[in-house]
């Protein structure tokens, strides 16, 4: 039985005090905002803005946000200076110092486009979708259409996928997502913050919290660090859970009014 993360801070605090330096991973959409329909319409609340402000300028604490939203969007929609982004599920990274994009991802940037056209028509057929242009990936959002026809979209996107190949599809909440068939995902973009932190990152205290299908890439693989999955999902590989972003706030502000013992012995990048 998973347990309330807000109900086992003596536990967390335990797990942070021995560390020298925090990486906090936070999803965007449902983990640090709630959902919308319409993905441009998500604003960031201040005070949830203010916490992850303060909680990035603290020289022992990295906040990374590990988003589906391409990289620009993400950075609009944030704001902040002292925060490192990835897009794209981990793709295109940016951050103070820091800059990484997937190779492989642009290589294929031209399937993806070319998929991107094919999907267009698939408009006409499916009413109630429409496409997101994420630069690097898209995707179908497909909230309005009827469920009875959700199936037979998710067999076309199959369809067209095995025929062009070099693509994968990920599924998220009402969405299909087009994605190059690349290793980069959600885990590896947070792993790799962390190893640019200090190369052995056995110190370095490892947060993710996160309420989507791709967020459970970094639940499966994050061995010595703390998962925590924000709604009610039973068979999440999360270690923890927080009802909504409500609750994520509530953890963000019980960090931000402790400092743990952290010992700030290694440089920020
Ligand atoms: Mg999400």
């Amino acid at each position: 039985m998973k347990k309330n993360i807000l109900k086992s801070l003596c536990e967390i605090a335990d797990y942070i005090s021995p560390k020298t330096h925090l990486v906090l991973g936070l999803d965007f959409d449902g983990t640090l905002v709630p959902i919308q329909d319409v993905p441009s319409s998500v604003f960031i609340e201040n005070n949830m803005r203010s916490l992850l402000d303060l909680l990035s300028k603290r020289e022992n604490i990295t906040i990374a946000i590990i988003s589906g939203r391409s990289l620009d969007d993400l950075i609009e929609k944030v704001g902040l200076s002292d925060v490192v982004y990835a897009g794209n599920h981990g793709l295109n990274i940016m951050g103070p110092g820091l800059r990484n994009i997937d190779i492989k991802a642009l290589q294929k940037q031209q399937t993806v486009e070319k998929a991107f056209v094919l999907c267009k028509n698939l408009t006409n057929k499916f009413s109630g979708i429409f496409l997101e242009d994420k630069t690097l990936t898209f995707s179908i959002h497909y909230r309005n259409l009827n469920p009875k026809n959700v199936q037979e979209l998710h067999l076309s996107l199959k369809n067209m996928v095995s025929e062009l190949g070099d693509l994968v599809i990920k599924t998220g909440k009402c969405v299909f997502e087009i994605y190059p068939a690349v290793e980069t995902n959600k885990f590896t973009a947070f792993s790799w913050v962390t190893t640019q932190i200090v190369d052995d990152t056995t110190n370095i205290g490892k947060i993710y919290l996160g309420d989507d299908d791709t967020d459970e890439d970094v639940f499966r693989s994050l061995k010595d660090g703390i998962g925590v999955h924000v709604g009610h999902k039973e068979n999440s590989f999360s270690n923890y859970f927080v009802k909504d972003p409500i609750e994520v706030k509530e953890f963000l502000s019980w960090l931000s009014q402790h400092d743990f013992g952290l010992t700030p012995t290694i440089g920020k990048f």
